[in-house]
């Protein structure tokens, strides 16, 4: 990094020139005037020590560029603990070269090399402007930014001035930077706010048709009773909404709170689901659809959460009865079968005949909010929580939900839920 050393035969070479031409002038003296040669011989030592001072300055410069040296850890061991860092980590000395940077920093940042100045690899302003306070200041600074190679990711970027000692006693700085992957993070963030969005927005539209209806009823339907008797069933309708909407939302969360922890009593779901079934009626009445169970006379049980296993089989049937109408028959059938890994599955299906569903909904329908036709199911009353409370609900109980659609010939929902242990059973 320094100027190269001047080699050791020219500095030689310099000093046995002073030396000869001294002796030689010394000697002159000597003979043509009358100078003594013990003099001469003083004078001659003098002005050998002389020229042995640039000597011993280069030797004591020469040591403290080595110790300077020092400062910037050329080290394996510093190399190592860089490498061994799980993040993208750079290294630099305080001027802004790179001394050490680990495989992940390679991968972000093709361009860095050793011994370059680090700005010429990492191009993002922010990153610039972050490198160049913290070594003004030696004090440490963060920025976030979006990497655009390979794809789209928020990173963090700490830069951390990390004081060394010298070997003078002083101290320098060395650049520490690591990066972190903000995108998970930056995408639940980004979730929870457009859940926020979508249940606020969902709460907002009943809520307005409610005060639009209390202010007619309380200004011009006032004295117009047949009028009172329709808004009053139309605001009915609207609140009953709501409190579908506060109770899907609040199922959701519960189960999710309680995701990690499987259920451990036993259900025997063949009862569960007839009951559900019963409770349909009335709605198939409605819609003149007939449902067609096909349960085993013995009991099915697995290990579940009676309640949570009420709410998804209502959810699936409920909505072939709503949306599958038209076929006028819902078929709700048990069968066993082994998941991917072996693990023997208990599997109910409900069948429905009616519109079916378009393939590029089907990956989506077990988000939040997400609906095929939003008209259509806030005219069935309809939160677009239903099916992704399913899955929540399967997850907890380490079970699946597979989907089926034909468009024009139905669609098929499955539960898929491991069967209980023998032991447990017995
Ligand atoms: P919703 O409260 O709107 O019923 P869900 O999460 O239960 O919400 O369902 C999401 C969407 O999936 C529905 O809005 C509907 O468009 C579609 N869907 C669900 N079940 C069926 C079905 N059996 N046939 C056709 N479409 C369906």
């Amino acid at each position: 990094m320094g100027s190269s050393p001047t080699p050791w035969s020219d500095r030689l070479r310099a000093s046995a020139l002073i030396l000869l031409v001294a002796g030689l002038s010394l000697g002159a003296l000597v003979t043509f005037s009358d100078l003594t040669l013990s003099r001469a011989a003083i004078v001659f030592a003098c002005i050998t020590a002389a020229s042995l001072v640039p000597w011993q300055l280069r030797q004591t410069y020469a040591a403290r560029d080595d110790a300077r040296s020092h400062v910037s850890p050329d080290t394996a061991i510093v190399g190592a603990v860089v490498a061994g860092m799980p993040d993208p980590a750079v290294l630099l000395d305080r001027a802004g070269r790179v001394l050490h940077f680990n495989g992940a920093a390679a991968q972000l940042a093709p361009a860095l090399r050793r011994n370059e100045f680090a700005q010429f690899a990492l191009r993002s302003p922010e990153i610039i402007t972050a490198l160049r306070e913290a070594i003004a200041t030696a004090g440490i600074r963060r920025t976030t930014y979006l990497d655009h190679v390979p794809g789209e990711r928020w990173m963090e970027l700490v830069v951390t001035p990390v004081a060394v000692p010298t070997s003078f006693g002083g101290t320098d700085y060395l650049i520490l930077m690591t990066f972190h992957d903000q995108t998970p993070l930056r995408r639940v963030e980004e979730m929870r706010a457009d859940f926020v969005a979508n249940a606020s927005h969902e709460l907002r539209t009943p809520l307005a048709a409610l005060s639009g209806f209390i202010d007619t009823l309380q200004g011009p339907a006032r004295d117009d009773p047949k009028a009172r008797e329709r808004f009053l069933g139309i605001m009915h309708a609207q609140a009953t909404r709501m409190a579908r909407l506060i109770d899907d939302l609040l199922s959701l969360s519960r189960v999710e709170l309680s995701a990690h922890v499987r259920p451990d009593a036993l259900a025997d779901i063949v009862p569960i689901i007839r009951q559900v079934a019963d409770g349909l009626e009335p709605l198939a009445a409605e819609r003149q659809v007939q449902i067609e169970l096909e349960l085993p006379e013995k009991p099915e049980t697995i290990a579940g959460d009676r309640e949570e296993l009420m709410r998804l089989f209502e959810n699936l049937i409920e909505n072939a009865l709503k949306y599958g109408a038209s076929g006028g028959k819902v078929v709700v059938s048990l069968k066993h079968d082994a998941a991917a890994d072996g693990t023997p599955e208990v599997r109910v299906q409900v069948r429905d005949f009616g519109p079916g569903i378009a393939p590029e909904h089907l990956p989506r329908l077990t988000e939040r909010f997400y609906r095929v036709d939003v008209g259509d199911s806030r005219s069935q009353g309809g939160t677009g929580l239903g099916l992704s409370l399913v899955k929540h609900i399967l997850i907890r109980h380490r079970g699946r939900l597979l989907i089926e659609s034909v468009p024009k010939q139905g669609a098929t929902f499955t539960a898929c839920l491991p069967q209980a242990q023998k032991n447990a059973a017995a």
